[in-house]
């Protein structure tokens, strides 16, 4: 396949953002309608909303809860920040108390979307990820539970164990080791090695030069998908972290929807923005929005720091660290300059004006 790397990074986007975010998959322009409409002032509100407001908020607009259901990844991959913090230490698992507080949170409003377990842990590295999948799916009966995996630990006994654990979706990456450079056919030999090892055929199979995406029907999964990208070309700079990834010459304007729509939990409770930033980072660890040892999500989610990353990632406008590089959930044309117009006219109805074009840069609240 012959395309250009805006319309390729244009198409990696897409396919990812719909493997991780979207139930129903939209394209790009729908998707910024749906996130438009998703702006009100109450989900950019400078005070925190009571718990009725924020549990119907949360129940409207969170399409992704995602949880790192422990500590530990075996891998230290250069295009992640598990090359800058360890991970392959001792094992520290989610705290059952507070997944068990978690799950009945959501089932209390009867969450139906997406519940991740990925960040920066491997999930099939221990087994207890099999009890909270079993618990997940109890909780929420209608969710769409995913896990991603870098696929090391996954033999064809895991596999159906996973099938029959309440599990839909299981997305596997698979990894170059960082001594090896990125060519389409070592990722094709790497995706064919893992269909040998896992029995499976593709059903629906998709590459370029700097991807491969493949599915396969397995009975009890909606969706087993594998997938190779050349990560030094499509991969984020993770709030700035990664320096290797930040594109100098770019500087983030569009809104950022993962404020609004995903709810991101690191293994020891602490709830994060989005999915690039860490609380076990020392430079992110401020950017935490609560603690769920300390407070239920509704809380946080409601709460004034959750809702000041809102506001100020809700318009056009020039962006602050972390957010100022970031590439993550961008419009189709990249600056979104066909949607500012929409945007603005918009906000204007809704008297949203303030946060508009200008913005509220992060630190000014
Ligand atoms: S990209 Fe995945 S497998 Fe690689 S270090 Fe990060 S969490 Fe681990
Ligand atoms: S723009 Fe900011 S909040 Fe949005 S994904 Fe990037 S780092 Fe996260």
């Amino acid at each position: 396949m012959d395309m250009g790397i805006k319309p390729m990074k244009r198409t990696l986007r897409m396919l990812w953002h719909n493997l991780y975010t979207a139930r129903q998959p939209r394209t790009g322009a729908d998707r910024w309608k749906a996130f438009l409409s998703q702006v009100t002032p109450e989900a950019v509100a400078s005070t925190a909303l009571s718990t009725a407001a924020a549990r119907a908020l949360f129940k409207r607009l969170v399409r992704v809860v995602e949880i790192e259901p422990h500590s530990f990844c075996n891998r230290q991959c250069a295009f992640c920040t598990n090359a800058l913090i360890n991970r392959r230490g001792a094992n520290v698992l989610f705290p059952d108390q507070v997944y068990q507080r978690l799950l009945a949170n959501l089932a209390s409003i009867g969450y139906a979307q997406k519940i991740l377990f990925a960040r920066y842990s491997e999930p099939l590295a221990h087994e207890h990820i099999i009890e909270m999948l079993h618990a997940a799916r109890a909780a929420c009966p209608a969710s769409e539970i995913m896990i991603t995996s870098n696929g090391d630990y996954l033999d064809r006994d895991m596999l159906k164990r996973l099938a029959s654990s309440g599990l839909n979706r299981l997305h596997v990456s698979i990894y170059l080791a960082n001594d090896e450079t990125w060519t389409s056919a070592l990722a094709a030999q790497r995706v064919a090695a893992f269909r040998q090892r896992l029995g499976v055929q593709p059903h629906h199979h998709q590459a370029n030069e700097a991807m491969i995406y493949e599915d396969y029907k397995v009975p009890g999964l909606a969706l087993f998908s594998c997938g190779a990208q050349n990560l030094a070309v499509t991969g984020f700079d993770r709030g700035g972290a990664l320096h290797q990834l930040t594109k100098s010459s770019f500087s983030r304007l569009p809104p950022c929807p993962m404020v609004f729509e995903n709810f991101t939990v690191d293994y020891n409770g602490l709830v994060m923005p989005c999915c690039n930033l860490r609380g076990d980072d020392p430079a992110q660890a401020r950017l935490s929005l609560g603690d769920l040892r300390l407070s239920d999500i509704f809380t946080i989610y409601g709460g004034t720091a959750a809702a000041s990353w809102r506001r100020r990632l809700a318009g056009f406008g020039p962006k602050a660290p972390p957010c100022a590089s970031c590439k993550q959930s961008l419009p189709p044309d990249e600056q979104g300059e066909s949607l500012r117009g929409a945007w603005r006219r918009a906000f204007a109805r809704k008297g949203l004006q303030a946060l508009t074009d200008h913005g509220i840069r992060q630190g000014t609240q």
